[in-house]
């Protein structure tokens, strides 16, 4: 790097006046605005925040010529700081629980410089979504801390920050269902078709896709009989539950109304049943109490379809899946159900479909 040392900690030239330009500032702030802009370039095709974070670590060595730095992000979690960018000699937060922490950078008090490293809080509307350190000399702290070129490239961090926490939470909530957190119908199908390609491609390896259909039984006489708040209690206990018993990897979503959908990527039909028998008597295990009052158990029936065995598109696995929960509601309900041959031909799926001519009917070239 061959720019000059700390130059945002520019001095003021002796009788110059605030705002006036020193020779080589200009040239200086004309390099720094277009490393500023190239930043925000790179980060506008970032899809999400995670994804801009990555190129942290390229791009601000480049805005901060100091010794080292990194970036912490406050999380709800523990710890409550998060590092996701550092560079140089990355400088460690100043030990303190979360809250001093969050206060800390917005006074102006002596404990932003900390241990060979000056904080700075990345705050947008008043609320310090994280840190970001630089590794500098005591001497030079208060330079740089005051610098107009660090506030602005602070500011600018800090809005990137902002807007990417925005965008993933707008993501987040046109995914989810509100009432349950779990997804929605529409991210279910799109990410069905989406493991079901992955799926086809590894079929060699016998992996299967499981999807379960999950229908809570007689749920219009348990609104009726204890209204429609318990009703909602028990579809968010439903969904809690759903989240807790399958894997990182699957996909438990809300289908619409008491119904919904679980998809297992790379299962056994047997371990998609086992699955499915896990779903139900974590459902009919559940004790809830609404407004004091314990609520009757509730139970759900469970219909289980598996690629390749009884469909290979989105829509046939639905319809297999659905099949089978009609025959778990016909034959009793608090049940589950696999489809059966007969019931195959019934719903039209096609069967023994080759993996190639269904990674065609999903490509869409077929
Ligand atoms: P079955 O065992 O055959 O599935 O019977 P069911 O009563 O569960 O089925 P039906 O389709 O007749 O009724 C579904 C009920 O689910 C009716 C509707 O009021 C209730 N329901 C759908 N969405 C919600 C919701 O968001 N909250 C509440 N509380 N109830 C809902
Ligand atoms: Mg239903
Ligand atoms: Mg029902």
């Amino acid at each position: 790097m061959n720019a000059p040392e700390l130059h945002h900690a520019r001095p003021v030239k002796p009788g110059a006046s605030a705002g006036e330009t020193i020779p080589g500032e200009r040239s200086h702030c004309a390099r720094h605005l277009r490393r500023l802009a190239e930043f925000s370039r790179a980060l506008q095709s970032a899809g999400t925040l995670a994804e801009a974070l990555r190129r942290f670590d390229e791009h601000l060595p480049c805005l901060f010529h100091t010794t080292g730095g990194a970036i912490y992000l406050f999380e709800s979690g523990s710890p409550p700081l998060r590092r996701v960018c550092a560079w140089g000699h990355a400088p460690l937060p100043p030990a303190s629980s979360g809250t001093a922490l969050r206060a800390l950078p917005a006074s102006n008090d002596p404990g932003r410089k900390r241990r060979g490293a000056v904080w700075l809080p990345l705050q947008v509307n008043g609320e310090v979504d994280g840190l970001l350190g630089l590794a500098c000399a005591a001497a030079e702290a208060d330079a740089l801390m005051r610098s107009a070129y660090t506030a602005a490239t602070v500011a600018q961090i800090a809005l990137e920050i902002g807007n990417m926490k925005s965008r993933d939470a707008l993501r987040e909530q046109s995914i989810r269902d509100p009432l349950t957190g779990l997804y929605n119908r529409r991210y279910l199908e799109e990410s069905l078709r989406r493991e079901l390609l992955r799926a086809v491609r590894l079929t060699r390896r016998r992996a299967g896709l499981g999807v379960l259909m999950i229908d809570v039984d007689h749920f219009k006489r348990f609104n009726d009989e204890h209204g429609h708040e318990a009703g909602d209690l028990v579809l968010a206990a439903i969904g809690s539950r759903l989240r807790r018993v399958v894997r990182a990897s699957d996909i438990a979503s809300r289908f619409g109304g008491e119904e919904f959908v679980v998809v297992l990527p790379e299962v056994t039909p047997a371990r998609a049943l086992v699955r499915a028998e896990q779903v139900r008597s974590a459902v009919e295990a559940l004790r809830l109490v609404h407004h004091g009052e314990p609520l009757p158990p509730v139970t759900v029936s469970v219909g289980a379809a598996m690629y390749p065995h009884h469909g290979d598109s989105v829509e046939s696995l639905l319809r297999a899946a659905d099949h089978a929960l009609y025959g778990a509601k016909r034959d009793g309900r608090n049940q589950v159900r696999c489809v059966t041959a007969e019931e195959l031909h019934d719903t039209g799926s096609r069967l023994g479909a080759t993996a190639e001519s269904a990674v065609r009917a999903h490509s869409g070239s077929a």
